[in-house]
């Protein structure tokens, strides 16, 4: 593995959009544009997680995803994206696409709509790739082997499918992994796990990857801060775990009023 793995940031984005929700997992599309230009304007090279694989890493890399495939995503990242020629991650729902976030306890009542084929099919044409979130964004962790198998296999063939590229990219839903989802993943062919600021992450375990959360409430200040310090220190990572706290209480939902779970 390269040396640079275990330093390097991979940013965590849902929305980016003017809309607001109950959570703060929206951002504007102002607040992203600044936020990719002070990325470019600090020489900072974004690459994928197929690049990690190849072991094709420039100077001062970074990895840019985003959770859920909203068609936010489409409409106001990839254009910013493309300005600066940044590639991305995009971790999609496969039994979603097209439709409504209904998976979500979404406590603000608004819905936002997630990516259809073809704009997965644009997305992959630009050179992002295309990663897996599960085929329903249920909490591995709460599953049955079996279950898990089906959530990851049946959601990497139809995502490599429809996007034409390998998936080797899975980012767990709410973050939630322990050993044996990581096993599971790794037989399915998966090469890499991401997971949030919450999870256990072991230091060069690419199935366990610590990611970093943009919110709504970021300054470009605070973003840079970010940046700087990473998750690791202790301020900052209690207050995004403070902030997180409501992204938590969709696997209760799950469990005891849509009963997805055994
Ligand atoms: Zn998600």
């Amino acid at each position: 593995m390269n040396p640079l793995f275990s330093d390097l940031t991979v940013l965590t984005y849902h929305k980016i959009t003017r809309q607001r929700e109950f959570g703060i997992n929206t951002v504007t599309p102002d607040q992203f544009r600044r936020q990719m230009q002070y990325l470019y304007e600090h020489g900072y090279n974004p690459v994928t997680f197929r690049d990690l694989h190849k072991n094709h890493l420039p100077s001062q890399p970074l990895i840019i995803t985003f959770d859920d495939g909203y068609v936010s995503v489409y409409e106001n990242a990839l254009p910013v994206l493309s300005k600066f020629g940044f590639p991305a991650v995009v971790f999609l729902i496969s039994n979603y696409l097209g439709q409504e976030n209904t998976w979500d306890a979404n406590l603000g009542g608004v819905k936002f709509r997630h990516l259809n084929e073809k704009q997965v099919k644009q997305l992959s044409k630009e050179g992002i790739e295309i990663g897996s979130h599960g085929a329903s964004h249920r909490a591995l962790t709460y599953l049955e082997d079996r279950e898990i198998e089906s959530e990851l296999k049946l959601s990497r063939d139809s995502m490599s499918r429809l996007s034409n590229q390998q998936v080797i990219t899975l980012a767990y839903p709410f973050g939630l992994q322990n050993n044996r989802v990581q096993q599971i993943a790794k037989r399915s062919g998966y090469h890499f796990g991401c997971i949030n600021l919450w999870g256990n992450s072991i230091p060069d375990n690419p199935m366990s990857i610590k990611r970093l959360p943009v919110y709504r409430t970021d300054s470009l200040k605070a973003f840079q801060r970010k940046l700087r310090t990473g998750p690791s220190k202790k301020r900052e990572l209690m207050k995004l775990k403070l902030l997180s706290w409501s992204a938590l209480l969709t696997p209760v939902y799950q469990k005891y009023i849509k009963k997805l779970y055994k």
